[in-house]
C-alpha cells in the first residue's frame, strides 16, 4: 500500500468510527431513506433548506465502513452549499469512483472526496460508497426511498 492510500484508508476509518453529522432532524424540510441491499447499508438523510441553501444536513443509519464514513464527508462538504453546488460534488464523485484506474484526478479539486479514489478497484463498493449521495438527491428530489438495485 502507498503512503498516500494509508492516509485514505485512515480517513475512512476515523469517519466510521467518529461520523459527522450523524443524527436526526426533526421536521426536516426533506429526508430520504437509501438502501444498498448487496451490502446490508441502510442510512436516512435529513436536510434543511433556504432557499437553495442547505443550512444543515444529517444522516444516520447503519452500515459498513464505506457506506458511513462516504455519508460523513458528504455532510461536512455540503454544509452551506447550494442545491447546484451538491450536485456538482455528486457528479464529480460519480466520476471519480466509477472511473478506469490508470485516469487521473484533481485531487486539490476533489478534497476530501479523493479518499475514495482507491474505491475503483472494489466495484462491489462502490454502491456503499455512493449510497449516500444517491440517498441525497432522491431527498432532494422528493423521493422517500432509494435503493442501489
Ligand atoms: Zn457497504
Amino acid at each position: 500500500m502507498t503512503e498516500i492510500q494509508a492516509l485514505y484508508q485512515q480517513v475512512i476509518l476515523d469517519h466510521n468510527k467518529n461520523p459527522h453529522n450523524f443524527g436526526t432532524i426533526e421536521h426536516a424540510d426533506c429526508s430520504a431513506e437509501g438502501l444498498n441491499p448487496l451490502c446490508g447499508d441502510h442510512i436516512n438523510v435529513y436536510l434543511n433548506l433556504e432557499g437553495d441553501i442547505i443550512t444543515d444536513i444529517r444522516f444516520n443509519g447503519s452500515g459498513c465502513a464505506i457506506s458511513k464514513s462516504s455519508a460523513s464527508i458528504m455532510t461536512t462538504l455540503l454544509k452551506g452549499k447550494t442545491i447546484a453546488e451538491a450536485e456538482e460534488l455528486f457528479g464529480k464523485f460519480h466520476d471519480l469512483v466509477t472511473a478506469e484506474m490508470d485516469d487521473q484526478f484533481d485531487t486539490d479539486e476533489l478534497g476530501k472526496l479523493a479518499v475514495f479514489a482507491g474505491i475503483r478497484e472494489f466495484p462491489a463498493r462502490v454502491k456503499c460508497a455512493s449510497l449516500a449521495w444517491h440517498t441525497l438527491k432522491s431527498a432532494l428530489e422528493g423521493k422517500q426511498i432509494t435503493s442501489t438495485e
